[in-house]
């Protein structure tokens, strides 16, 4: 395991990610009852974007950093630059970049509950200690996906499921994917889920399409954007997010939202997205 989050932290794929769990968060936040949220792969939580590795790339420059300026964008991308830049109150420049715990923590109420997970023992100490005395919050170094098996349904019986994996395993990531989602549709069909996956050759992520048409939930919704045409294995060409049962008429969020990212995020004349469903019932 040598993925460091903090390499990569605010670039276009953590934008894309997070501006998507805002809409996800603040959805849940519609019906006064309590919601869970799980983060299977909850990193360190917080980033420094003035630290050694996050300036060894330099890739925030290409993601968080170009929404500062936007004027007229959706809300969901205002109240997520909003987020950030509250963490960074009294800095001329980012320095701190939050991670899908911190801002889901930060939208959510004192009756809502989170479950974090996070395998790399130095990481998730840090995780820790970014949450120490925060009731609402357990931190959990563990496997996220045997996490899935053990803690669910959520006690709250209903709320999101976010699985973000590092891809170290490549293909395979997809297929443990596909696995631990078999299991939860037998112990919560009704949970929202929420699945971050690279874009690099469109053949690699076609089979987890097709899979999750054929899974057991009722409802599939895919947001995609593509920064670079996906027919090269070498870079990160774009990403994507499937979302089992996404909350009430998000395909329309998203259809805001994901317009709005590609011309704040494109590096050249080229930019896609895609909101298509893979299944509805
Ligand atoms: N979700 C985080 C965010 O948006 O801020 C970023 C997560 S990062 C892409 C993936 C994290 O998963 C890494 O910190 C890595 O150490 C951790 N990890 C890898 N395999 C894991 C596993 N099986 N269970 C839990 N965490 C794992």
């Amino acid at each position: 395991m040598n993925y460091r989050h903090a390499f990569h932290a605010g670039n276009f794929a953590d934008v894309f990610k997070h501006s998507i769990l805002v809409g996800l968060v603040e959805a849940l936040k519609a019906k006064q009852t309590p919601f869970g949220f799980m983060d299977t792969h909850a990193g360190r939580g917080r980033y420094q974007l003035d630290g050694s590795e996050a300036k060894r790339t330099g890739e925030s420059a290409n993601g968080i950093h170009r929404l500062l300026g936007a004027t007229r964008a959706p809300t969901l991308v205002h109240v997520y630059v909003n987020l950030v830049r509250s963490l960074n109150a009294g800095h001329e420049e980012l320095s701190v970049y939050p991670g899908s715990p911190l801002i889901a923590s930060l939208l959510m109420r004192e009756i809502d509950r989170g479950t974090l997970c996070e395998l790399q023992p130095e990481e998730c100490s840090a995780l820790k200690s970014v949450f120490r005395g925060d009731a609402r919050f357990s931190v959990h170094e563990r496997d996220g996906y045997a996490a899935m098996n053990a803690l669910l349904p959520l006690k709250e019986r209903r709320g999101l499921v976010l699985i973000d994996p590092p891809f170290e395993a490549q293909d395979d990531e997809f297929r443990i994917i596909e696995k631990a989602l078999a299991d939860a549709s037998k112990r919560w069909p009704g949970g929202i889920y929420a699945i971050w996956y690279p874009i690099k050759l469109r053949q690699q992520v076609q089979p987890f399409h097709r899979w999750l048409a054929r899974s057991a939930f009722d409802k599939v919704l895919i947001a995609e954007l593509l920064l670079h045409p996906d027919n090269s294995a070498l870079r990160l060409n774009g990403c994507g997010m499937a979302l089992i049962n996404p909350p009430w008429k998000f395909d329309r969020q998203l259809e805001e939202l994901l317009p709005a990212l590609q011309e704040l995020l494109s590096q050249s004349r080229f930019g896609q997205h895609r909101v298509e469903w893979l299944k509805q019932d």
